[in-house]
């Protein structure tokens, strides 16, 4: 595929006379301007023209055409959109187009994902309240989408920060509330100390804040607002296996980040003789059926029970920081993974209930408080980094497990430790000895909840989402507390509860809510006596999580959206099409899943799930590295559409190389596409019906030659050099459409539409040359071949194929015109050239019609002078032809 692409750049490259000297030609013919292909000229002609239309990228209302909800992620609003973005909207803008013109009723939004930390941040540099700095950047933004020609429906546009949209998140926020869904719990959690505010667990990065990749996340306890994510990890889990119109590599993702195990969770209850109150240790093991080899339980430096064993020993205090820092320097690293393990023996002991041995207690670096119980049994016989760690700190090392053997009579010999597979069969561990793994861990699963002191478990790696931000510029979560009635939440008829906007921010340490006395001071709903709002906001994912059902009723004051509305769009699958970044793969596409399920549950939607087909975009690089501002290599989108256009700019997004992938940024390769554009504009300034003056001899005897028009769709009667264009147009339309249905190769799309120019440029030079052009092209096909040019790059280039669409004399709307159809048997190659082997050796190549029966392809094969020869005087045993293919010729 990369291959075609790279030649068919070079075909159009090097062969075209170079942009300025054929201006120079053409014009001095024509004593024309508009021969010259003016992209500034032609955009903003059309950009003023769509300003004035706001209904032609409306979604229809009642429409008995099948719908298509076409959907790019809506961006941050910083102040500028980056080529990323560009190329983003540049493939769901090109698929919206083709939808309309394929004959569907497509809803094509676009919006704002408005609150969050950057407006807060550029608030205290330029002293901007953050809604006046949000709201100019959207401005700003919008103003370059419009230039940029893209085709989205304003009249459902969304801009979450504003409290229109806000109100429903907490009128959401009320209802999971209401569904226990929502609830507050004291915990550990993740802190930025330069964001001063709590992060959700997916938004650390190798220990570090995603927004301050230098800066180490602190651990704190905080009272904060959760939701019931693990509720629904069992279907966000299952569901996956649902969406195969999903990235593998996302699901994979989604997946492990759901982190679904199986196992038994075993209470170790504490010695009664080292630690008087009696409580438990709780483990969770996949392996109960090693639990006789454990030696050992390894708590993570932060699990509650550590700080109690440490409260009056400063010297395993110490220790234990050290263990901290160590974990904390790992992550720091990247990899918690690869961690120098160390522990420090705490002195106490636990009871293994399995068979009531003391088991001593150690705190350990690699133990993470966020897998599982923050515990685990150490078995260093059966496990890798339990072997490694009893080995540096000599613990006993105890086989419980024995391969099994095939044959009963033949003796076991003892396995190299650690010996972790489930291919085994249990010795010295009491009535389970001599059950095999996988049976053990079922009858021990069993024994411990009989005797309650463990039970079978699932676990998951997903965690509730904590929502609670100590910042301004976010939603007001839409609660009160009441010192009579504790928590209570905002009655539906004061929503929204509005954000203040006199709020002093300072980067120092809690609620910026919490210093407005306005905001804090509220009465409480149930007893009407004095109460405290809420002053933390939400995390911004929440606006995230369904934005896309309130385009379907974005003015809708009455509730989120209409059912009836989101219903139409959504159908029962989801989105058609949503096109965005990889690195959404998680937090949003995981939080947005779950909201799917939560409104489905209150019988908002009928669909399960939020998207059908999900597209991730490769990253657009500069000479191989990252657009960044610090590297000075960031390439503006105003700057490329102001020297080449907008039409060439969005083009080379969707040219340089296959959406999915990585795109190295090439200036040259965005003039490329300028002047592959420009030799379509002049040849229909040449060719379109019409275009006929004086002085232009070449192109009037092309355009002038009269075939009646219905000769143009019959091959047989056309002349060779007609033949091959029709051929060629033909094919066109069909791969342009097979990458709309396909794969969108739009690369190779666009090569081949260059490829179908570059024939219309053989055919014109020729006539130059003298060749009567009346034998060459009768006038209906040139017409076809224009007309069809301009409808095969109105989702490419639209400025340009509109400006196209008027020049050939059309009158309808571009984008409401049907897609052109191809005719596979006008697309057929006449003649083939195929290889003859003779005994399987390539020895010549023979012509014959695309479509000649075997025997005449064999006739042909022996018939070819050299392959004759070489037959003369030998004996012909077998003559193979594979049609279309190959001839191979067996002689003795
Ligand atoms: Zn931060
Ligand atoms: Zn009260």
């Amino acid at each position: 595929m990369s291959n075609l692409v790279v030649k068919s750049t070079i075909a159009f490259g090097p062969s075209t006379p170079s942009m300025p000297q054929e201006e120079k030609t053409t014009s001095t013919r024509d004593g024309q301007n508009d021969a010259r292909y003016d992209a500034q000229r032609i955009e903003t002609k059309w950009f003023e023209r769509w300003q004035q239309d706001p209904s032609l990228y409306a979604a229809e209302t009642s429409s008995t055409k099948p719908k298509y909800y076409v959907l790019e992620m809506l961006p941050y609003p910083s102040g500028a959109l980056h080529m990323g973005h560009v190329r983003n909207y540049a493939i769901g803008d090109a698929l919206a187009r083709y939808m309309w013109m394929s004959g569907y009723n497509v809803l094509h939004p676009m919006g704002w994902d408005s609150f969050g930390l950057p407006a807060e941040n550029a608030a205290i540099q330029n002293n901007t309240p953050p809604r006046e700095w949000t709201l100019h950047n959207v401005a700003a933004m919008k103003a370059q989408m419009k230039r940029l020609g893209f085709a989205y429906d304003w009249s459902c546009e969304v801009t979450t920060c504003l409290p229109e949209y806000y109100k429903w998140n907490q009128w959401f926020f009320i209802r999971l509330f209401e569904k226990g869904l929502a609830y507050r719990k004291k915990s550990r959690v993740n802190w930025c100390p330069k964001c001063a505010t709590v992060l959700a667990n997916e938004q650390v990065v190798n220990g570090c804040c995603w927004r301050h990749e230098d800066t180490l996340v602190e651990q704190r306890e905080l009272e904060q607002w959760f939701l019931r994510l693990t509720n629904y990890a069992e279907e966000l889990l299952r569901d996956l296996d649902r969406l195969p119109g999903w990235p593998e590599k996302v699901r994979t993702m989604q997946r492990n980040w759901i982190g679904r195990s199986e196992g038994t969770l075993v209470d170790f209850k504490l010695d009664a003789a080292t630690e008087p109150a009696a409580s438990a240790i709780s483990v969770f093991t996949t392996r109960v059926d090693t639990i006789f080899g454990a030696t050992s339980l390894q708590l993570a430096p932060q699990h509650p029970l550590v700080a109690r064993l440490t409260r009056n020993n400063d010297l395993l205090r110490a220790s234990v920081d050290q263990l901290i820092a160590e974990q904390r320097k790992a992550r720091e690293v990247g990899d918690i993974g690869e961690i120098e393990k160390h522990g420090v023996n705490t002195g106490r002991y636990a009871i293994n209930p399995y068979n009531g041995e003391r088991v001593p207690i150690w705190v350990a670096n690699y133990i993470l408080m966020d897998y599982g119980t923050g515990a685990i049994m150490s078995v260093p016989a059966h496990d890798e980094r339990d072997y490694e760690f009893a080995k540096k700190y000599k613990l006993e090392i105890r086989l419980v497990i024995l391969p099994r053997a095939d044959d009963p009579e033949e003796t076991v010999v003892e396995p190299k430790l650690p010996f972790t597979t489930l291919q085994g069969r249990l010795v010295n561990s009491g009535r389970f000895t001599g059950m095999d793994c996988d049976a053990a861990i079922k009858a021990m699963s069993e024994h411990a909840e009989k005797n309650g002191f463990g039970k079978a478990a699932v676990t998951y790696r997903l965690k509730d989402w904590g929502i609670s931000r100590q910042r301004c510029w976010g939603t007001p979560i839409p609660m009160l507390y009441c010192d009579k009635d504790g928590i209570v939440a905002v009655p539906e008829k004061d929503l929204p509860m509005l954000l203040p906007e006199n709020v002093d921010i300072t980067l120092t340490g809690g609620s910026p809510l919490g210093r407005v006395p306005e905001f804090v001071n509220a009465t409480c709903p149930k007893c009407g006596g004095p109460a405290r709002r809420e002053t933390d906001t939400m995390d911004t994912f929440v606006d995230s999580s369904w934005y896309f059902y309130r385009y379907t009723d974005a003015r809708n004051d009455q509730a989120p959206f209409d059912r009836e509305k989101a219903g139409y769009w959504f159908g029962s699958c989801g989105i058609d099409q949503y096109i965005g970044g990889v690195e959404h793969a998680i937090l949003h596409l995981i939080y947005s899943r779950f909201w799917t399920k939560f409104m489905r549950d209150m019988g908002m939607i009928k669909n399960d799930e939020p998207v059908e087909r999900l597209f991730t975009q490769g990253m657009i690089i500069n000479h191989g590295a990252k657009m960044s501002k610090s590297l000075g290599n960031v390439v503006s989108p105003d700057d490329m559409v102001e020297r080449y256009g907008a039409d060439s700019t969005r083009m080379y997004t969707l040219f340089a190389t296959s959406p999915d992938r990585e795109l190295d940024w090439q200036d040259e390769g965005v003039e490329g596409i300028e002047r592959f554009l420009s030799r379509v504009y002049r040849f229909v300034v040449r060719n379109a019906p019409g275009a006929v003056t004086t002085g232009r001899a070449v192109e009037t005897q092309l355009a002038a030659s009269s075939r009646p028009a219905n000769e143009a769709s019959q091959a047989t009667s056309l002349p060779p050099e007609a033949r091959q264009i029709q051929r060629k147009l033909h094919q066109t339309i069909k791969r342009v459409s097979d990458d709309f249905q396909g794969r969108w190769h739009f690369n190779t799309s666009i090569a081949a539409i260059m490829e179908l120019t570059n024939e219309l440029y053989t055919v014109e030079g020729r006539v130059a040359a003298g060749d009567p052009p009346a034998k060459l092209v009768p006038a209906s096909l040139l017409r076809e071949v224009q007309r069809t040019l301009a409808l095969l790059l109105a989702p490419l280039a639209p400025y340009l194929a509109h400006e196209l669409w008027e020049m050939l004399g059309e009158k309808g709307s571009l984008l409401r015109t049907p897609w052109p159809k191809y005719d596979l048997a006008l697309a057929k190659e006449d003649e083939i050239e195929i290889p003859v082997q003779v005994n399987g050796k390539l020895r010549s190549r023979i012509v014959v019609p695309a479509d000649a029966p075997g025997d005449v392809v064999r006739e042909h094969a022996l018939s070819e002078p050299k392959i004759k020869a070489m037959l003369d005087g030998k004996q012909i045993v077998n003559v193979i032809v594979v049609p279309a293919k190959l001839v191979n010729i067996v002689i003795r």
